[in-house]
């Protein structure tokens, strides 16, 4: 039988990147996150387009546990339940410390944390009673090291690191695996929209922001790209790696061996 993959926020970026590799295999595959109508029909159109399975997308707004139950509750109702959760929803804002705003801080701790609480909480049953599942949290080289001006989203990148391990050993005698990929930088919408935003807290041109600021910590000098992560993804979703849990793979051109 298909396995049934549910990736939050893969309407774009590594997200959608890990839905395709996912829809190679065959899977059926739950789409979430934002964008205009008609782009999300295109992009749920060209995922379908990949697997013998059945793809839906689902506009569950990651700040809101109600309606992440509900995603949740939509892959168990149509397909069984979540057998592959790919946490990847996140978003980022840079700012001081001191200027920090309360609601950019409440709002990035939901999204990029609290979120994959919320999904795992409602995927663990039915992957118990399989005795199969993955969980994959799109952590970030930020859950291993910090940068300044990013206080919520280094914050809740270590948390999620915390929550894997924590899950990884109540459900290691399930046969469910819960890993955190790291990613350096990879240049996606996220990125690109943090280069405006950096040159400005910073004081420097956009150009100084990308070779100075952004590649300046990953040695390889090159970003990530989707596909890279997606491979990865891929791995981890395996049976082949149904001994690796609870821990972390770095994908970072180097950044965390400095
Ligand atoms: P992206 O902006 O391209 O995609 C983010 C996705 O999340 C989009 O589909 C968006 O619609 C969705 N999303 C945003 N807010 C949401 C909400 N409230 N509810 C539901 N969906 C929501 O970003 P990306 O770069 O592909 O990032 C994906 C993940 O990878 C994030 O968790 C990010 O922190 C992590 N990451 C990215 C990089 C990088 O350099 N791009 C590096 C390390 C980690």
């Amino acid at each position: 039988m298909s396995k049934t993959a549910v990736i939050t926020g893969s309407t774009s970026g590594i997200g959608l990147a890990i839905a395709k590799a996912l829809a190679k295999t065959g899977a059926n595959i739950v789409l979430n996150g934002f964008g205009k109508p008609e782009e999300i029909s295109s992009v749920t159109d060209e995922v379908a387009g990949l697997t013998t399975g059945t793809v839906l997308h689902h506009p569950a707004d990651m700040t809101k546990p109600d309606e992440i139950a509900e995603l949740m509750a939509t892959a168990a109702s149509r397909f069984g339940g979540t057998d592959i959760l790919v946490n990847n929803a996140g978003v980022q804002f840079v700012e001081k410390i001191e200027d920090f705003p309360v609601e950019q801080w409440d709002r990035i701790i939901a999204i990029n944390l609290s979120s994959s609480f919320h999904t795992i909480r409602a995927a663990v049953p039915a992957m118990k009673r399989k005795g199969w599942g993955r969980i994959i949290n799109i952590a970030s080289a930020h859950g291993l090291v910090a940068s300044p001006f990013k206080s919520a989203y280094v914050a809740a990148k270590h948390g999620i690191m915390g929550l894997t391990k924590t899950v990884a050993l109540e459900v290691a005698e399930n046969g469910i695996t819960v890993n955190s990929i790291c990613p350096g930088y990879v240049l996606t919408p996220l990125v690109e929209k943090q280069i405006p935003d950096q040159a400005r807290t910073r004081g420097i041109t956009e150009e100084q922001v990308i070779n100075e600021v952004m590649l300046k910590g990953q040695p390889t000098k090159k970003f990530v790209t989707v596909e890279q992560v997606a491979s990865l993804a891929l791995y981890l979703a395996s049976d082949e790696a149904a001994q690796i849990t609870g821990t972390h793979v770095s994908i970072d051109g180097g950044w965390t061996a400095q």
